[in-house]
């Protein structure tokens, strides 16, 4: 069976948690999409030909959490030779056997537009600062306008630009506690399966 899902969204919008969740559910493989770009940027040096020779070890390092990873992935992910040396390997991995979730920027507008189900989770940009300043500490205002700087450049590029599939179910999760948007993931894969 093939089955993708493709969550989009914002940094710290409760992707990752309703993309983890869906796959437990229902034994669906789960790719963390971001984690590619972080381990580019991490690498350093020329970003081209650190997204071209990218290796499972390189997702593995323990440093691609922080706030410096997310701008430098950020940054690296406006490079359109980056995002093309990453796409095979997505789209492999979402239309494998088994069924799959990808979370990331562009799965169900680039990646997989054929998605089975698309959903697109935000969530004000305040409500995910302080998501994230609970995670990392430090200065909560420096961690808004990271957040937001991150939005920016996320959206604003040329290249597979975040924003919603027209036909992506949206999730906010501002005022949503995430059992309830889980739970609204659930209901919409059953009723697809
Ligand atoms: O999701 P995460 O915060 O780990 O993503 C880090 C950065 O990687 C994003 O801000 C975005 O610039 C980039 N990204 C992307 N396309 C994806 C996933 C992440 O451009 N599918």
């Amino acid at each position: 069976m093939r089955f993708t899902v493709a969550i989009d969204g914002p940094a710290a919008a409760g992707k990752g948690t309703i993309g983890r969740a869906l796959a437990a559910r229902f034994g669906f493989a789960h790719l963390d999409t971001g984690l590619l770009y972080r381990a580019v940027g991490a690498l350093g040096g020329d970003p081209v030909a650190a997204a071209r020779g990218l290796r499972a070890a390189d997702l593995a390092r323990d440093d691609l959490r922080s706030l410096a990873a997310g701008q430098a992935a950020s940054v690296v992910a406006v490079i359109p030779e980056v995002r093309a040396a990453l796409v095979a390997f997505q789209r492999r991995f979402a239309r494998a056997e088994g069924g799959a979730v990808l979370d990331g920027r562009d799965i169900g507008t680039v990646i997989c537009p054929e998605a089975e189900v698309k959903l697109y989770v935000t969530a004000s940009a305040e409500v995910r600062a302080h998501r994230r300043w609970l995670e990392v500490g430090g200065d909560a205002a420096r961690v808004l306008a990271e957040v937001v700087e991150r939005d920016t450049r996320d959206m604003g590029r040329a290249e597979a630009p975040l924003r919603a599939a027209v036909d992506a179910v949206v999730i906010d999760t501002s005022e949503l506690p995430i059992e309830a948007a889980v739970a609204a993931a659930v209901a919409l894969v059953e009723a697809r399966l």
